[in-house]
This record gives structure tokens, C-alpha cells and sequence, in this order.
């Protein structure tokens, strides 16, 4: 990319921030891109000459989304064994699909839930319920939408629950156990800069650690190099609507915007769930 092209880049990009309320958002290897783009230019002198509009975009997106497309297609590939997937029988017989994840395949930060429940198995889409729901206006506090991030749960499969009986059970060990490694693999394919795992069954199925989640929550631990912050699932947050409960997940939420460099305004630093 040449700096006149550069420049055109940075004007449309400010033109999308001036027009809307949200900062443009970019992939981080758009981002990689661009920065590659200074060195280059600063090495090649000669390579001034003008470019349109439309060379500067060809020139700084495509290779951006083309490792964003790599990604969504070894995703799919991830999602079509999943779909199949009988590992566990009980499972497969019970569920109505597999719900296997939302999100960007490129995306920065990754939440990380136990398993579906009775909403999430009808509709193939996690958090999607009214914990998902409080997880939606979570993100949009932070500044994101659903589809800036990626979600997924240890299991991929609702937890059978006895006929006629109602509501949700948390997965086994062993059922965490044999889906964690579908897990494993959107991690691997993601590559997010920061996981968040929601409560303590999530953090059993990822670490095999077991605690109390006063223990847990707050602070950074990390899941192969990549940080990670644990807070309370919104469930909790249903069950115990106590303001200084909320807070404590947004303060941990404060420190993910922190841990990813993003602007913290004083609204948002004052802000309770
Ligand atoms: S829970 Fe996971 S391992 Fe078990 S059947 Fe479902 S997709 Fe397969």
C-alpha cells in the first residue's frame, strides 16, 4: 500500500467514526496489515504513486478477511463433526441439535459458558436464553455486539433432564471431558487475545480446576498463554440480583477492556450492571 492510499484509508475510517456512535472496528490481522503497510512504505520510497479509493480498500482489507475466511472455514469443519457427533449417547439421542458457537472467527475476546440449555438446544445458538440475553447487554456495555465476539460452551449438547422434569443440570465431568477437545479447537483455530470463562462449571470443563468462584473470579489466570478472566455466569446474576454481585462482573469486564487496550470512558468505569 502506498501512503496516499494509506491516508485514504485512515479518512474513510474516520468518516465511519464521525458518522456513527461506535468506533470502526477491524480485525487484528487488518490491523497487523496496515501496521506492515508503515514499514513497507517507509522501506520503498518509490512506490508513491496515487491510488484510488478502491485500491486503497482492496489493498488493507482483503488479506484481513482472507485469515478471518481461513478461520471460518476450519470452524465449519470443526461445527459439521460436532453436528454428527455421538460421543455421548445419552446426548445425541436427547438433544435437538448441537449448538456450537457465535461469533467472529476473528475475534479478539472469547466467552466461554458450561452447556446449553432448554433455549439454546431449540434455537442451535448458545446464550441465547435470558442469561444470554443478560450476556448481550454485558457486551453491549463493553462496546460490543454479539458478533465482535465469540461464544461457546465446555459442551456442545444440552445435559438430558428425567421426562417431564423441568429446567437445566449442569454437565458431568465425564461429559465435559469428552467435548472439551471440539472446545480445544475453536480456541486453537480463534486465537482470541482474552477468554472469559462464566462461572465455575466452565472453569472445571477448561482448567480441571475446581473452586469456589470468590476464589476464582477477578483476577487473571491463563489457558495456554492466552489470559484468562473468570466472573459469575449471568444466571447468577438472575438468581442473585444483588447490586455489589453485578458489579463484581462488571469490574472483571473492566479489566478484559483493559487487558485488550480499549478506550474505558468515565460513564463506563461509574457503570453497574
Ligand atoms: S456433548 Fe459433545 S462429545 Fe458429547 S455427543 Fe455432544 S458433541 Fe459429542
Amino acid at each position: 500500500m502506498t501512503q496516499p492510499a494509506l491516508d485514504l484509508v485512515i479518512a474513510a475510517l474516520e468518516k465511519i467514526r464521525e458518522k456513527n456512535s461506535r468506533a470502526p472496528r477491524a480485525s487484528k490481522t487488518a490491523l497487523a496489515r496496515l501496521q506492515d503497510a508503515r514499514a513497507v512504505i517507509a522501506q520503498r520510497p518509490a512506490l508513491t504513486k496515487h491510488a484510488t479509493p478502491a485500491d486503497a480498500v482492496k489493498s488493507a482489507v482483503p488479506s484481513g478477511d482472507a485469515d478471518a475466511r481461513d478461520k471460518a472455514d476450519l470452524l465449519a469443519e470443526v461445527r459439521e463433526r460436532v453436528g454428527a457427533c455421538t460421543k455421548c449417547a445419552h446426548l445425541a439421542c436427547s438433544r435437538t441439535q448441537t449448538v456450537f458457537g457465535v461469533g467472529s472467527p476473528d475475534a479478539d475476546l472469547m466467552f466461554i459458558g458450561e452447556a446449553p440449555g432448554a433455549d439454546e438446544d431449540l434455537q442451535g445458538e448458545p446464550f441465547v436464553g435470558r442469561a444470554g440475553q443478560l450476556l448481550t447487554r454485558i457486551l453491549k456495555a463493553m462496546n460490543f455486539a454479539r458478533e465482535d465476539v465469540y461464544i461457546a460452551n465446555i459442551l456442545k449438547c444440552r445435559p438430558d433432564m428425567p421426562a417431564g422434569s423441568f429446567g437445566n443440570r449442569p454437565p458431568t465431568p465425564t461429559e465435559m471431558q469428552t467435548c472439551r477437545p471440539y472446545l480445544v479447537e475453536q480456541i486453537d483455530i480463534i486465537q482470541p487475545r482474552v477468554l472469559v470463562a462464566l462461572g465455575a462449571v466452565a472453569v472445571e470443563g477448561l482448567l480441571g480446576t475446581r473452586a469456589a468462584m470468590r476464589e476464582l473470579r477477578g483476577r487473571w489466570h491463563t489457558y495456554n498463554s492466552i489470559p484468562l478472566m473468570i466472573t459469575y455466569h449471568p444466571a447468577y446474576l438472575l438468581r442473585n440480583q444483588a447490586p455489589s454481585e453485578k458489579r463484581k462482573v462488571w469490574e472483571d469486564m473492566l479489566q478484559v477492556m483493559e487487558r485488550l487496550e480499549l478506550p474505558i470512558s468515565e460513564r463506563q468505569r461509574n457503570y453497574f450492571l
